[in-house]
C-alpha cells in the first residue's frame, strides 16, 4: 500500500483516525484543522471530501458527519480524508471569509510567507490535496441565495464528467476554473475536483444533504472504492448544462417571484415581478432563454442590477421537468439508504 504521511503521522492500512493540522494562532488561542482519515484494508485511490471552505456554507459539514457514520465504509478500498470545516476561522464568525477578509477559495495554492488566507491554503493544499487522486468540495449558494443541488466540474475532462454524472445530483453544470480556487490549483496538479453546490448559506437543507451524501457514496462506488450493490440501478442521467447565466433586475423594489428552484422557464416567460410599495406599477422580469432555475435570491427586496435567478441553459424542457420530478421524489424516499438502515443517515 502506498505510504501516506499527514501531519507527521504515517497512516496505516485499516485505520480510522482524527488528526489535527496546526494552523496560525488566533491571537493567543491555538487553532487547528481537524481531519478524519479512513483507510481501508485494501489499496485504492485516495480522495478528500472538504466542506465549509467558505465559513458560512454549512450543509457539507452535516454531509460529512453522516458520511463518516456509514457502516459501508468498513468495505472501503483506498483512503478517504474528511475535512468538515476547512475555514475554521470563518465558521466561528458565520462568515464566508477569513479574518483578513480574504476568500480562502481564491487563495490557493497558497504560500508560507503570504497572507493568513494564503498560509492556511498552503497547509491544506500541501498536507491533504497533493496527497489525493481526486476530491469533492462541498458548497452552498452564497449568503441570501439558494442553489438547486448541482455538481460543477469541467465537462471536457472525461474522468470528472463521468463522476459528475455518477454523483446523481439533479443538474451537472460545466464550470470554468477560477483563479486561485482549490479546484483550479488542484486540477493544475492533475488532481480533479468535483464541486457540489446545494442549498443556502447558514442553513441545513435536508434534501441537499441527502442528495450530497448519496452522491459521495455513488462516486465512491463508481471508482470501485466501495462495492457496487447489485440492486443499484444504472444511474439516471442528470440534466447536463454547458452554460448558465444570472438574470438581473431591471428595477428596484419588492420582488414577487413566480418561479422557484428546479422549475423550467421558457425564453421571454415572466419569472418575477418587481413592485413599488406606493405605486401600482409592476415590472416584469423575464427569462432570457430556455432553461432551468438552479439558483435564486432569497431577499424580497431588490435593487436594479441585483442577481435574481441563476438559469442553466437547457433546450429540452420536457425532459428536464421529468428528471427534476424524479429527483424530488428520490431524495425523499431514498430507497438505497433505507436498505442500509435508518440510523445510517440520521
Ligand atoms: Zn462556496
Amino acid at each position: 500500500m502506498k505510504k501516506l504521511i499527514i501531519a507527521d503521522t504515517e497512516i496505516e492500512a485499516n485505520s480510522n483516525i482524527t488528526l489535527d493540522l496546526k494552523l496560525p494562532k488566533l491571537y493567543h488561542s491555538p487553532m487547528k484543522l481537524p481531519i478524519r482519515i479512513i483507510r481501508g484494508r485494501k489499496d485504492g485511490p485516495t480522495i478528500f471530501v472538504s466542506a465549509a471552505i467558505h465559513g458560512d456554507e454549512l450543509n457539507g459539514i452535516e454531509i460529512i458527519r453522516r458520511l463518516r457514520k456509514l457502516t459501508i465504509l468498513k468495505k472501503l478500498k483506498g483512503t478517504l480524508i474528511l475535512i468538515p470545516i476547512v475555514n475554521t476561522y470563518g465558521v466561528t464568525t458565520l462568515s464566508r471569509y477569513m479574518p483578513d477578509r480574504r476568500d480562502l477559495n481564491r487563495s490557493f495554492p497558497g504560500s508560507k510567507k503570504g497572507s493568513l488566507a494564503s498560509r492556511i491554503a498552503k497547509i491544506f493544499f500541501d498536507e491533504i490535496v497533493t496527497k489525493c487522486d481526486f476530491g469533492i468540495d462541498l458548497h452552498t449558494a452564497s449568503i441570501h441565495k439558494s442553489n438547486l443541488p448541482q455538481v460543477r466540474t469541467d465537462l471536457n475532462n472525461p474522468f470528472t464528467y463521468n463522476l459528475a454524472k455518477a454523483f446523481e445530483a439533479p443538474v451537472v453544470l460545466h464550470s470554468e476554473l477560477r483563479d486561485g480556487s482549490l479546484r483550479e490549483e488542484a486540477q493544475n496538479k492533475g488532481i480533479p475536483v468535483l464541486l457540489y453546490e446545494a442549498g443556502e448559506a447558514l442553513r441545513f437543507d435536508e434534501k441537499s444533504i441527502r442528495i450530497g451524501l448519496k452522491g459521495i457514496v455513488n462516486v465512491l462506488r463508481e471508482t470501485q472504492m466501495l462495492p457496487n450493490t447489485t440492486k443499484r440501478k444504472k444511474f439516471s442521467l442528470p440534466i447536463i448544462a454547458r452554460t448558465s447565466q444570472w438574470i438581473r433586475s431591471t428595477e428596484s423594489g419588492i420582488i414577487r417571484t413566480i418561479k422557484g428552484l428546479g422549475e423550467t422557464v421558457k425564453e421571454d416567460e415572466v419569472i418575477a415581478y418587481v413592485d413599488e410599495p406606493l405605486d401600482d406599477m409592476s415590472y416584469e422580469i423575464k427569462a432570457a432563454f430556455d432553461g432551468i432555475i438552479i439558483g435564486k435570491s432569497e431577499i424580497p427586496l431588490i435593487q436594479e442590477g441585483d442577481a435574481i435567478f441563476h438559469i442553466a441553459k437547457f433546450k429540452n424542457l420536457e425532459t428536464a421537468e421529468n428528471k427534476i420530478e424524479y429527483f424530488h421524489e428520490d431524495a425523499i424516499v431514498d430507497n438505497e439508504f433505507s436498505e442500509l438502515g435508518k440510523e445510517e443517515i440520521i
